[in-house]
Parts: structure tokens; sequence; C-alpha cells
């Protein structure tokens, strides 16, 4: 199994921080349940097979097990000295392969595989570790098991009715690349060359799409660079669906539904008053705190930021298979949609770091935060089943729209 486009500008080694055995959900197989059953562990952690395994819902009207987690929310095969059970007894070869595999996803282009991270992991957010490069052999082993049962990916498709090659894919994800590392931009303006980009490629005649897009690329960055680029309020309508959408990824995969639910939605929709608190490391905050002026992010920030969207795009992870089935347009959408929800969160954590005084002048963004809020949008991102659902698939193309995804991008990002 050949791996390529590693992401040589990325580091990684596990740090047993035990963050993922507490947030992240694990599907197991049926032969992997059959295999942790046969071990003995409802009898050695005195639980019932229902409290071991539980069955989820993965969308398209299938479920799956996944592993049980306990009241604290931690996998029930966490021990307490932070090592994981099944590890310590049986070896890392008797995990179930998602366990093996993280943070790393595997996405299949033609007759190569493409790297990707999951910037939930503390350790990928912060560029800990050993350089990926030099992780290759150890990457294509995991890849290979991951990988030994999966059928031939579907072709991509840059939007309804219209197929790409793979090459063709790479080379579109390659001028938004561009986008985002010119540096005679700061990191807001990329953001925005790469939604006017966006803008470009929904409407050029399909026969210039890739090919013509750096061309438009450069043009477009001249532009923002000789004309700025306003801090403009979003229209009513857009800041009510991205609120919405801010309700999907700060909700915990799996937390309470029904009547709380419906709560939280109203809170949301209105936009006023304090925010819900939907997970216990989310500070206190007003939704009008969140609407500030940040000034500056730090360089520490820009660096992870801009790494973060340089994996996703170059791992080809934002669309097809790997994410919901979603178009290239409409992957890219959602991918570049993810920059003001960032800042959003970014802001909602600072909240708790900042003074009143501070709050009231807008201070700038610092990597705490930043990164806070990249590893909550990263836990949900490509992940979360809600974001799969048909009604956020609509609001996310209407909030990815022309106007609406430039004005957000220049609203939370100045
Ligand atoms: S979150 Fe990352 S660093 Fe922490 S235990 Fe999991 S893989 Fe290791």
């Amino acid at each position: 199994m050949r791996l390529s486009v590693l992401p040589t500008y990325q580091n990684f080694t596990c740090h047993s921080c035990t963050h993922c055995c507490r947030t992240y959900i694990v599907t197991v197989t049926d032969e992997e349940r059959a295999r942790l059953l046969r071990q003995g562990w409802a009898e050695k952690l005195n639980l019932p097979a229902d409290k071991l395994f539980q069955r989820v819902d993965v969308g398209g009207g299938r479920e799956k097990w996944r592993l049980g987690h306990d009241a604290s929310g931690a996998c029930v095969f966490l021990a307490e000295d932070g090592l994981c059970r099944i590890h310590a007894e049986f070896g890392e070869n008797a995990k179930p392969i998602e366990c093996q595999i993280y943070p790393f996803t595997f996405v299949q282009t033609g007759n190569r595989v493409r790297v990707n991270l999951r910037f939930a992991c503390p350790s990928v957010a912060g560029n800990r570790g050993k350089p990926i490069s030099e992780q290759q052999r150890a990457l294509e082993r995991l890849a290979h098991r991951f990988l030994a049962d999966a059928g031939k990916p579907s072709p991509p498709v840059l939007q309804r009715g219209i197929t790409l090659t793979w090459e063709q894919t790479d080379a579109i994800a390659q001028a938004f690349i561009a986008a985002i590392t010119d540096e005679s931009l700061d990191l807001t303006a990329r953001m925005l060359c790469a939604s006017q980009l966006l803008e470009v490629l929904r409407h050029l005649p399909a026969a210039d799409r890739v090919k013509d897009l750096n061309r438009y690329r450069e043009r477009l960055a001249e532009g923002i660079k000789a004309e700025g680029y306003p801090r403009v309020q979003p229209k009513h309508g857009t800041r009510v669906m991205f609120r919405q959408l801010v309700g999907i990824y700060a909700k915990k995969e799996g937390s309470a539904s029904g009547w709380h639910n419906f709560i939280t939605a109203l809170s949301f929709i209105a936009g006023k008053g304090e925010l819900p608190q939907l997970q216990p490391h989310l500070p206190k905050a007003r939704f009008e705190d969140l609407e500030r002026p940040i000034g500056s992010l730090d360089d520490e920030s820009f660096e992870l930021l801009t790494r973060f969207y340089r994996v996703k795009l170059s791992s080809l992870a934002f669309c097809g298979d790997a994410h919901f089935g979603y178009t290239v347009i409409e992957g890219l959408g959602a991918l570049l949609l993810t920059y003001p929800l960032i800042l959003y969160f970014a802001r909602w954590f600072a909240q708790e770091r900042e003074t009143p005084a501070e709050r009231r002048v807008g201070g700038s963004l610092t990597l705490p935060a930043v990164s806070q809020a990249v590893q909550l949008i990263d836990t949900a991102y490509g992940y979360r089943r809600a974001l799969a659902l048909r009604a956020q698939r609509k609001r996310i193309e209407l909030l990815t729209q022309e106007g609406a995804l430039s004005r957000l991008i220049a609203w939370y990002g100045l």
C-alpha cells in the first residue's frame, strides 16, 4: 500500500494524555467485539456486555457497535494509570483498529493512500513528537491493515453530475493550499482569497476549472492586497444559521437530547444572553462577547491554523468517502467555514483567560484558546453524524454561498 503526500511539516508522537480515550467514539467490527468478549473483559471488569459495547447510529440507517464509556465519559478499557487495559494485557494489535490508527486516518485516492491527522489530538495540534515523514513504514503497515477490507473508493465529484480524476482533485486542492500559504497576505486575507476562489470554481466552465485556477488565485490575491477587506457584519439569516452550526459543533457526541436540545436550539437561534453550557470545558460566555473584533492572531495560532488547513487539503479528506460523501465544492466550502467557526470558539475559550477590561477593548487571540478551538472543531469535522444530515448539508451550502462565507471570514477573522 503506497502512501503519498505525507505532511512533512507535521509531527506526532503519542504523549498518553488520554484525551482520545475520553472523547472519541470508537466503533468496532463484529469480529473485534467477539475477540474482546473472548478475552473475558465482561468478567475482568465485572461489567455486563451491554456496558462494554453499545450500539451507535453511523448514518444512512446503519448501526455499529462502539466501545462503552463509563459515567465520567472515559472508555471502559481505560485504566486508572491512564493506559489501555487491552494494550497492557494483550498488546497493541489486540486493540480495535480505530484505536491503533488514531489520530491518523487514511484516505484512498486511486491506487495511492493519503494521510490525514485529527487535530482533536493535543499532540497533533501542538505539533509535538517525531516528524511524520520519518514514520512512513509504520504508517504503511497501519494503512494496509485499516484498508484491507475497504472497497475501491468512489471517484471524486466536483458537483452533481461532474466527476473528476484524482489528479484533477489534487490540482484543485493545490490551488487552495497555494491560497492558504500565500506569504504576501495575512491569514484572514488568505482565507478570503480561498473563499473567492471557491466562487470561481463554482462558476467557471467545466473545461477551464482546473487548469485556470491558479491564474485566478493570483488575480484574487492581488485584488485583496490592493483593496483590503472590510469587517462587515453578516446578514441576520446568515448569523442565525451560523450559530445553529456552532450549536452542533459545541455539543458533545451522544449528549442529552429531547427537551434540552430544543431549548438549546432556541437559544442559538435567538443569539442573546448567556451561551448554553454544552461541554464542561467551555467557559461561561455571552453571545454578545463573541461578536467583538479580535485584533490580531499571534504567530503560533497563525502557524497552527495554516498547518491544519494544509493537512486537510493535501490529504483530500475534505470530500468524498472521507467526508460524508460531500462533493469537492461542498467539501471545500465546509472546510473554509471552519475558519470563522474556529475563531468563534477561540473567542469563547478566551473568555476564561481575559479580564473584563481586556474583553471591553477586544484583546488578540492567543494560542491556548485557538488550539482548544481547533481541537473542538476537528473532533466533529468529518465525524459528527449530524453534519452528514441533509438539513445540515443544506445549511452549510447556504453559508458558503457568495457573500455569506466571505463576510463570515472577515467578521470573525478580524
Ligand atoms: S489524544 Fe493523542 S496524545 Fe493523547 S492519548 Fe490520544 S493519541 Fe495519544
